[in-house]
């Protein structure tokens, strides 16, 4: 439905990544926008003296206080719902949308589908890898979302697309309320941002928005229920089908792997007999398993949109992961050095750890409230060894000593910034010929360092002076 901005007041709530161009967006488009953010360091300064130049109203210091004669609040995503600004909100009856909320309403009628991605992990990847299929396809598009070009920009600009790929966060469903995607995929659901959504089913449900008013196809996760109970309970476009995406053998409507073959039995002709090749695993970079799942919800989507079975194959092949996530640093006296700084949480790093044989684990950091028995339960049959770094090592120690007493462990007592090149030194030392040694922490870096890609470099250069 058009939204008429013009004179309207619009509060924007959050300088930053989101913040600075909605507000300059909405002041473009006629709004009053008065900004209001909780910090006044000197880069929201800055931003504030750009967007003030502009004659848009900055309040820095109180992000809490709802400005007089607000009619709409625009919410960079990550701001918790419990703020008092929200609160004052819900009492005043004005609406909240947050950055996808507004593109989504900025979009021109006839502008391009969105294909829609969200899971606990492997959403840039998958996106990535959806733009890559596409791409193959002839089709212009662009992975937007987290990476690459903003959603705001790529529906604002004058770049024209045939279809977008789009990553979803949790934080940015919660607060999008009318979108509605061509098709959409829920990659995987473990416990992550509690503290944010208050509960696992406040954030289950944030996920499952993404199903909301689907056309063509919800994609859900054959081996997690929880995504397929959320299509279930989606209220979707008339004729709108569940399609699964499987590691094993797919059923009719599914899409999955037959013979080391990804293999669609949802897009073609007579389903219950027919399938149709789509590409070999070893198109997918890298071929470990989670990483062939998110090939295959990524090609569930593109099939969804038209595309033939050959641009699976083109799109698999072009694509390279981005940086920190399953990266092969080298290989040093017959052991590969595997970088997965990106595995943050204990979810993503069950699955790196499903991908080897033998593993030298380099784990710690930040815990972020995580427990880890269920994980190194889960491992211990393939560790080695491990090594621990960070704040938080100990946890992931206690678990150790309980599931997996019979592996060694080096503790590494320090949290300076070359504790890492120790690390890797002490792997190299547990690591046989035929093992690999994997960063994969599953917790946050920042105990440590500035952030994951920091950590996973600092990792990489150790690793080279192994080599050296
Ligand atoms: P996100 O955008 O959701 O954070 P990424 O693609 O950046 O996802 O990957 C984040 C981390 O999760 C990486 O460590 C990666 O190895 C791991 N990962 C990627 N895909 C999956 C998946 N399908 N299941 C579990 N972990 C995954």
């Amino acid at each position: 439905m058009p939204f008429e901005f013009q004179g309207k007041h619009v509060t924007v709530a959050g300088l930053g990544v989101s913040g600075v161009p909605a507000a300059k967006v909405l002041h473009g488009l006629g709004a009053r926008v008065t900004v209001v953010n909780d910090g006044a360091d000197e880069r929201a300064r800055a931003q504030a003296a750009e967007l003030e130049a502009l004659g848009i109203t900055v309040r820095l210091g109180d992000g809490d206080t709802l400005p007089d004669g607000t009619e709409l609040i625009v919410t960079a995503p990550g701001w918790k719902p419990t703020k008092p600004l929200f609160t004052a909100a819900g009492q005043a009856g004005v609406p909240v949308w947050g950055d996808v909320e507004l593109a989504w309403r900025l979009r021109r009628p006839d502008s391009a589908p969105w294909l829609a991605v969200t899971g606990t992990n492997g959403k840039t990847t998958t996106v990535q890898m959806l733009a890559s299929i596409l791409k193959a396809a002839g089709l212009r598009t662009a992975a937007v979302g987290n990476i690459g070009v903003s959603l705001l920009d790529a529906v604002t600009g004058d770049e024209e697309y045939d279809v977008l790929a789009v990553e979803l966060s949790s934080y940015q469903l919660h607060w999008a309320p009318s979108l509605r995607a061509h098709s959409a995929a829920v990659l995987n659901l473990a416990p992550d941002h509690l503290d944010w959504h208050g509960s696992m089913e406040a954030y289950a449900a944030d996920k499952g928005r993404i199903y909301e008013g689907n056309r063509v196809a919800c994609v859900y996760n054959v081996a997690d229920k929880a995504t397929e109970d959320l299509v279930r309970e989606a209220d979707v476009e008339e004729g709108c089908r569940a399609i699964g995406f499987t590691l094993g053998s797919p059923a009719p409507s599914q899409v999955g792997v037959v013979d080391g073959i990804l293999v669609d039995r949802a897009f073609v002709e007579n389903r219950h007999k027919n399938a149709q090749e789509l590409a070999e695993v070893s198109d997918v970079n890298p071929p470990a398993p989670h990483n062939i799942a998110n090939a295959l919800a990524a090609a569930a989507l593109a099939r969804a949109f038209g595309v033939p079975a050959a641009a699976v194959r083109d799109g698999l092949r072009a694509f390279t992961p981005d940086a920190h996530r399953i990266a092969h640093v080298a290989d040093v006296d017959g052991v590969a050095y595997v970088d997965d700084s990106k595995a943050t949480n204990t979810h993503a790093t069950e699955a790196s750890l499903a991908a080897y044989e033998s593993i030298v684990w380099i784990a710690g950091g930040l815990a972020k409230g995580a427990t880890f028995d269920e994980l190194v339960a889960g491992a211990a049959k393939r560790l080695r060894g491990a090594v621990l770094i960070g704040a938080d090592r100990a946890l992931i120690r206690e678990a150790l000593t309980r599931h997996a007493p019979e592996v060694p462990v080096v503790d590494l007592d320090r949290t300076d910034t070359g504790a890492m090149l120790q690390a890797v030194q002490e792997a190299r030392r547990l690591a046989r010929p035929g093992d690999t040694v994997l960063l994969a922490p599953a917790c946050a870096s920042m105990d440590m360092f500035t952030n994951y890609n920091q950590r996973g470099d600092a990792f990489a250069r150790a690793v080279r002076e192994l080599g050296a």
